[in-house]
């Protein structure tokens, strides 16, 4: 283990919108390439991803995990993408050990790098070249636990692991407006001010959130929202104020709005 005075690698909370964004460039994929090349090489890169929602805490502990290409009806060239970075079964252990006893289970041929992570990292690492281990995001659990785990992961950062959340303030897919392509409705950016309000003032209050008038558009299954109190909890452990990497909504009901602290 490193000392504790070693400087605290940057975390990211990555708003990552529409799979397309892994092959695009535009004003968010050159935040998250800036965020990136301004950190420190990591030993490890820990991605909590919202596209791995299932009914436990679990971290990917296979030493080369597939890239997974979980939607459909997308261009052929998306399909093509891999994210070929290794994994690190010990890093994954050591995870386990940090947070015990809150359990976190070990997945050794299950899943993998999903396009939660991918489509992020394609930009924000495109070398490939440090070991990646997803962690799931628990789909049973309420949003405190999640603050909490974030806080447990916090002196990972310490040790030289980047972590990276990746997920939507506003997530919306019913309420898409394809006339829309660089704005949000009214209440998407209600609801993604009031987030912003809240992180950078006092991000352990994040679960105030829930109370606002726009939660239930915004957030209407938790999945994207959740990654969120990963980089929340972070930085209520840490004290360290949360910046805003790069905001604003697209197709009237997603929000790109990104955040780190370090
Ligand atoms: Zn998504």
């Amino acid at each position: 283990m490193a000392d504790a005075s070693e400087a605290a690698v940057p975390a990211a909370f990555i708003g990552h919108g529409n799979p397309m964004n892994a092959l695009e460039h535009n004003r968010f994929t050159e935040a998250w390439r800036s965020f990136g090349a301004s950190s420190p090489r990591p030993r490890a890169i820990l991605a909590v991803s919202a596209h791995w929602y299932v009914n436990a805490t679990v971290v990917t502990a296979m030493a080369d995990p597939p890239t997974i290409h979980d939607f459909y009806g997308f261009p052929e060239e998306l399909f093509a993408v891999e994210y070929p970075a290794p994994g690190d079964p010990s890093f994954a252990q050591e995870v386990v050990d940090l947070v015990a006893p809150t359990w976190v289970g070990l997945d050794r041929d299950s899943w993998g790098i999903d396009h939660g992570t991918w489509s992020v990292l394609a930009h924000l690492w495109p070398e490939a070249d440090v070991p990646v281990v997803q962690l799931s995001v628990h789909a049973s659990q309420p949003l405190e636990y999640h603050l909490q785990l974030g806080a447990a992961l916090e002196p990972l950062r310490r040790s030289g692991v980047m972590v990276v959340a990746s997920g939507n303030v506003v997530h919306n897919l019913g309420l898409i407006q394809w006339g829309e392509p660089d704005a949000g409705a009214d209440w998407a950016q209600r609801f993604d001010d009031a987030a912003r309000d809240v992180l950078t003032t006092d991000p352990s209050a994040l679960g105030r959130l829930v109370e606002h008038p726009d939660f239930a558009p915004s957030v209407p299954t938790p999945d994207h929202f959740l990654p969120l109190a990963y980089l929340a909890g972070m930085a209520a452990a840490s004290g360290e104020p949360v910046r805003t990497l790069v905001d604003g909504c697209v197709m009237g009901s997603l929000s790109m709005t990104s955040y780190a602290i370090g």
